[in-house]
Parts: C-alpha cells; sequence; structure tokens
C-alpha cells in the first residue's frame, strides 16, 4: 500500500502526515493519518473523523482505538484519519476559513477552495485504497444526536455493516449532494456516517458506542477476533420528522434523548423568561417513535428545531 509516497508492507504500522497547505503565517497545515496492516489480506477500513472540526467525539473515538491498540488486525487493513479539518479544529469551527463546508465540497477539486482542496485529497490518495469507511460527526450547534448511524437501507452492503456496527440506532438517510457518503458510493466505496453526541463537547455516552461499534464492525469483517456485545438491538428508523419552535422563548424538554415517545404525548414547553405566566406552550410528539436529536440550546427562536423523531416502521406512523 502506498499513501502518498509512504510504502506500508503487510504487517506494518505507520504514522504519518499528509500535507494541505500553510497558514497565513507559513505554518505547514498537516492531515495525520496511520496505517495498520495484517500480514494476512482482508479488507481496507477507513476510520474517519474531524471533517468538521468542532465535532470532537469522532477524534475522541479514533484517539482511543488507537490507543487501546484494536488497530492489531489478524487480517486487513486500517486507515485511521483522526482529524480531517484540522483548519475548523483549531478555530472551533465546523467549516475551513472561508466558511465553507469540506462535506459539501466533494468530489473537490486541485485548484478549487480550501474546502474542496481537502476533499480532493481525501478522494484521490485515500478513497481509492479502502473498501468501507465509516465518516465519525456529532450533531452541529449544540444539537445532541443520540448515537446512530446513517446508511442507506436499499444498499444491501451498507445496511448490512450498519447493523453490524450495532449503534442504538440505524436510519435510512439519503445522499447528500457533494458529500463524502455520494461520492464515495460512486467510486463503489461503501461508508457509513455515524452521529453521536454534539459540538464542542465530549459525551463518553457517544464516544463509548462509537469504538465499540468500530470494534464489532471489524470483527464482522473478519479483522478482529473478538469484539464487544452490542448493548441493545439497534433499532431501524425509516422516517425521521422535527419538532419545531412554533414561538421564541425558553425551551424546556422534559425526554430522555434515546426514549420512546407516542403521538400526541407532551414533550417539552416554551415559556417566556419571566415567570409572569403569560405564556406557556407545549410542545407536542406529532409522530410515534424514538428521539434521536435534541436541541440543548435553552434560548430558540421561532422555528428553530427542537426535537428529532425517529420513527421505525409503517404501523407506528
Ligand atoms: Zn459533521
Amino acid at each position: 500500500m502506498n499513501i502518498d509516497g509512504i510504502e506500508i508492507k503487510p504487517g506494518e504500522s505507520k504514522q504519518f502526515t499528509i500535507n494541505i497547505a500553510r497558514l497565513p503565517t507559513r505554518t505547514l497545515i498537516d492531515i495525520p493519518v496511520y496505517v495498520s496492516r495484517a500480514l494476512e489480506p482482508g479488507p481496507t477500513i477507513l476510520f474517519l473523523a474531524g471533517m468538521h472540526g468542532d465535532e470532537i467525539n469522532g477524534i475522541e473515538i479514533i484517539r482511543q482505538i488507537l490507543r487501546e491498540g484494536y488497530t492489531n488486525l489478524s487480517k486487513g487493513n486500517l486507515i485511521c484519519i483522526p482529524i480531517l479539518n484540522i483548519y475548523g479544529f483549531i478555530n472551533f469551527s465546523r467549516d475551513v476559513p472561508d466558511g465553507k463546508d469540506i462535506n459539501r465540497s466533494f468530489p473537490g477539486s486541485e485548484r478549487g477552495s480550501l474546502a474542496s482542496r481537502v476533499a480532493h485529497t481525501l478522494i484521490k490518495k485515500i478513497i481509492p485504497l479502502i473498501d468501507y469507511g465509516v465518516d465519525f460527526h456529532t450533531g452541529g450547534a449544540s444539537k445532541y444526536n443520540f448515537p446512530q448511524i446513517r446508511c442507506k437501507f436499499n444498499n444491501e452492503k451498507n445496511l448490512e455493516l450498519a447493523e453490524a456496527f450495532a449503534a442504538p440506532f440505524t436510519i435510512n438517510a439519503d445522499f447528500r449532494e457533494n458529500s463524502l457518503r455520494l461520492e464515495a458510493a460512486e467510486l463503489g466505496k461503501s461508508i457509513l456516517v455515524y452521529e453521536g453526541g454534539e459540538s464542542l463537547r465530549l459525551s463518553e455516552e457517544a464516544i463509548r458506542e462509537g469504538v465499540d461499534g468500530a470494534r464489532r464492525l471489524m470483527y464482522h469483517l473478519g479483522m478482529m477476533p473478538n469484539s464487544p456485545a452490542a448493548r441493545h438491538v439497534t433499532r431501524r428508523i425509516v422516517d425521521t420528522t422535527w419538532l419545531r419552535a412554533e414561538s421564541s422563548g425558553i425551551f424546556h424538554c422534559f425526554v430522555k434523548n434515546g426514549s420512546n415517545v407516542t403521538k400526541g404525548q407532551t414533550l417539552g414547553m416554551i415559556t417566556d423568561p419571566f415567570g409572569f405566566g403569560d405564556f406557556e406552550l407545549d410542545i407536542k410528539a406529532t409522530a410515534t417513535g424514538h428521539i434521536i436529536c435534541v436541541n440543548n440550546v435553552p434560548v430558540i427562536n421561532q422555528g428553530d428545531a427542537l426535537i428529532h423523531i425517529g420513527i421505525e416502521d409503517d404501523k407506528e406512523s
């Protein structure tokens, strides 16, 4: 295997960097890469995090996979990229400095915007080498995603890998234009998106589910001799719906993220901030299902997304 001029032989593991660009102060911006190869041939899997630089749980998931030695493979190859968007990471930002989102910039181009150059590097230097991948994310802007895998249910391999990962929820999610998942699929590579927790905050629950799911996936692919048992049967979510704020105010959530809810159930309340009792508005579930995301921002404006409900199958809607 050769990545950016670095040769990694079967049985070897190597840590190196891929150069992207420089900061205005001339400091080099390098993407750290870790590769582990077993002697026995097998599938090649990519664990990628930090595409959105403020989504730290995925970065910590890959750090723990390396630190705990879950890179000692019985067969196949593992490529780990803990932080793709170094710019966002050091700026506490989702995007690169020009405000562009790398995950809307695929397949990218060598001479395009900064986001598009980062995307291009990944597509040219890494994606051709892999069979499968997991792209680790969190909810954006204080929206806490209960640990979940997003995949395409009509793609058999994608669904098989998602169920092997066995996050609490497996959600059918269409491809987004110019996303890594779409562009990789067009190259015949099956990528799962893991979502767990919220940006700029470590969540022990989301990190544990991510590390254990990654180990289960490698075990399923025959790359590891064992893996931790899933804590639950993963629930297949076929459809999702957002409850949005009908009015501005203070948002109070009464239900636990991940819990089951019934259509019509009161899930929370929007109040004025003053306690005069002038304004109180119940938030009711519009569907029966599971809570898969809660917005942890207390001060909200009309139209803000508050609670995301995942619907398991037709009979529940
Ligand atoms: Zn993200």
